[in-house]
């Protein structure tokens, strides 16, 4: 197994681990499900390897020789939001982990089973994919496959770009999202944009929301970025 095994588009799963029986498992198990792989054995090489593969999710160990985990999701974390799974070998990892406010999106202790690892792999893919964000109150529904949203039942008509910004802001309700982390995901091709792209798409969408509700949606932190607040 090399990093140059099977690259798709197709929900591509990085396995980040440096124990290469667990690797050779774990990918054995994800191809059995229709899940192409692409393995990372070191923690200096994930980035890299991250830019250069349409990575669909990420399988990451915390203890790797060359970058720990915590480094990682953080470093990822600051151009992308593929989705993180984090695994790690103590359960009270966990909690200080989760603690962390990484931004990964579930934590798997070892030893685990496979088919627990496909199955969490799955959620999160299906929460990803299926695009359906509804926020707590649900009032703002987001559907990523027909690129619709609707605030209180009334359709936004939203810009393809605009219901990408807000998909990112909407999966996080109240996280503060920096600027460039939400200006990496508006296109899907590597474009530059400024600062200001993002701001006028923001102002946009402000506009839109607030003939429908009367309300600002987004906040704006001043020098950071943005987040959404939907009030209940
Ligand atoms: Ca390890």
């Amino acid at each position: 197994m090399n990093s140059a095994d099977k690259i798709s588009a197709k929900a591509l799963v990085m396995i980040v681990e440096d124990e290469i029986k667990l690797a050779e498992l774990l990918k054995d198990y994800l191809q059995q499900s229709g899940y192409p792989t692409l393995w990372v054995g070191r923690g200096d090489q994930v980035i890299e390897s991250l830019r250069a593969n349409p990575v669909a999710l990420v399988l990451l160990d915390l203890m790797l020789p060359g970058k720990d985990g915590i480094d990682i999701c953080r470093e990822i974390r600051q151009f992308s939001n593929v989705p993180i799974i984090m695994t790690t070998a103590r359960i009270e990892e966990i909690d200080r982990l989760i603690g962390l406010e990484l931004g990964a999106d579930d934590y798997i202790c070892k030893p685990y089973s496979p088919r627990e690892v496909v199955a969490r792999v799955k959620a999160v893919l299906r929460r990803q994919q299926s695009g359906e964000i509804a926020t707590e109150q649900q009032r703002l529904v987001l559907d990523g496959e027909t690129y619709r949203a609707s605030l209180d039942g009334v359709s936004l008509n939203l810009t393809r770009v605009e219901f990408r910004l807000l998909m990112t802001l909407a999966a996080r309700p109240g996280k503060v999202f920096a600027r460039d982390t939400l200006m990496n995901g508006l296109y899907d091709d590597y474009r530059v944009v400024s600062d200001r792209t993002v701001d006028t798409h923001v102002k946009n969408v402000r506009q839109k929301a607030a003939v429908i509700s009367g309300e600002d949606l987004i906040r704006s932190v001043y020098g950071v970025g943005y987040s959404l607040e939907i009030p209940g």
